[in-house]
């Protein structure tokens, strides 16, 4: 239901959890986070974002890019593993997702006869093993796995993605549900919706239908879903905090 990512030079972790606490007003029931920092770490639970803090704290949480999300579930109930962040088959990439796949069990079913094993009940978690498998065929960056992906998945989404093997980089799109993407100073704040991002920054792109964003070494480029390079259009926000 909600998402927020980071990528800069600050720790992502507490702009993380800050962020979800912005997110609670549009319901959740449970959430979690994914950091990177060398290797992909995951932690999630059902409940609020708060017990998630309150389990964390001596957990390490270092990182300058993350990403996380508060779930509202509508395929597997609310539980630990049905929690986002999702990671692919080989862990090393993690996907955080609002809306819905409507065409994940024909999906799931076929990356199942692939050798892939899924651990949560959602339609969430079959986007990341089918990036994967994609990544896996076709030899290509995250982005453009990302990209052949979409032609693939029918439903609603706003999704963002690490790769442990990228570590300087987060890639995301959207069609139906939401995407802001917070433009800082050498840094990117990525959000369902503003209220994460206007404590950092006042410029925001709002991302379109099936653009994919790319943010890669602090310089972001956005591509359609013909992957030709789009004009990001920077909107200044005029909000009290
Ligand atoms: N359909 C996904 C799930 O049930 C995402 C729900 C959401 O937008 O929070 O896990």
């Amino acid at each position: 239901c909600g998402i927020v990512a980071y990528i800069g030079h600050r720790d992502a972790y507490p702009i993380l959890l800050q962020g979800l606490k912005r997110l609670e007003y549009r319901g959740y029931d449970s959430a979690g986070v994914a950091l990177l920092n060398g290797e992909l770490r995951v932690y999630k639970k059902k409940g609020k974002v708060e017990e998630l803090e309150n389990t964390l704290t001596d957990q390490p949480t270092k990182g300058t890019v993350g990403i996380g999300h508060t779930r509202w579930a509508t395929h597997g109930e609310p539980s630990d593993i049905n929690a986002h962040p999702h990671v692919s088959q080989s862990g090393k990439i993690a996907l955080i997702h609002n809306g819905i796949i409507e065409n994940y069990s024909a999906l799931r079913k076929e990356l199942t006869s692939l050798g892939h094993t899924f651990k949560s009940e959602t339609d969430s978690e079959v986007f990341v093993h089918l990036i994967e498998e994609i990544q896996k065929n076709e030899h290509c960056t995250l982005e453009e796995a990302v990209r052949l992906a979409l032609t693939q998945v029918v439903g609603a989404y706003a999704i963002v993605v690490v790769d442990q093997d990228a570590p300087q980089q987060l890639v995301a799109t959207r069609k139906g549900s939401p995407l802001v993407i917070g433009v800082g100073k050498d840094e990117y704040f990525l959000a369902s919706d503003a209220s994460p991002i206007i404590e950092y920054t006042n410029e925001v792109i709002y991302l379109n239908d099936q653009e994919i964003a790319t943010i890669k070494d602090g310089a972001l480029s956005i591509r359609n879903i013909e992957s030709i390079p789009t004009t990001p259009y920077i909107q200044k926000l005029d909000m009290e905090l």
